[in-house]
């Protein structure tokens, strides 16, 4: 393929350029945050309510609670292979590893959740979804 989807801004990009476009969004703003996380595009996205889908996290080390974008949760709910890298805590304004992190909501482990979504994925397709590359 000559060009590859961003999966941040969703244009289509030259192969060649792909790695030094994407660093554009992943570079960190002064608070610790990327520029830019990735998403599905948003017609690819979740559509449905979020009343029970826990959006609000909890890292107990430093007590601080941090909302997940929404953007973010309409796309991993549609693919929870997305992420998993951690998650941002607006506490110590940096990225964690999801399990340090816990849903106010629910109480359940941030890891186990995204464990959860996994397997349900996988029970419903048979495999993960095919990576960007
Ligand atoms: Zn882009
Ligand atoms: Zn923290």
């Amino acid at each position: 393929m000559l060009f590859l989807r961003c999966p941040y801004c969703h244009k289509l990009v030259l192969r060649l350029f792909y790695s030094s476009h994407t660093a554009k969004h992943t570079l960190l703003r002064p608070d610790g945050q990327q520029v830019e996380y990735s998403t599905l595009p948003p017609t690819d996205r979740y559509e449905g309510s979020l009343d029970g889908v826990p959006q609000l996290y909890r890292h107990p080390k430093c007590g601080v609670v941090t909302r997940m974008p929404e953007d973010i949760i309409r796309s991993y709910l549609v693919n929870p292979f997305l992420y998993g890298a951690g998650s941002f805590c607006c506490g110590c304004g940096e990225h964690l590893p999801e399990n340090d992190l816990f849903w106010c909501e629910t109480g359940q482990n941030m890891a186990e959740y995204t464990a959860e979504l996994r397997n349900d994925y996988i029970r419903k397709y048979g495999a993960p979804p095919r990576s960007n590359d």
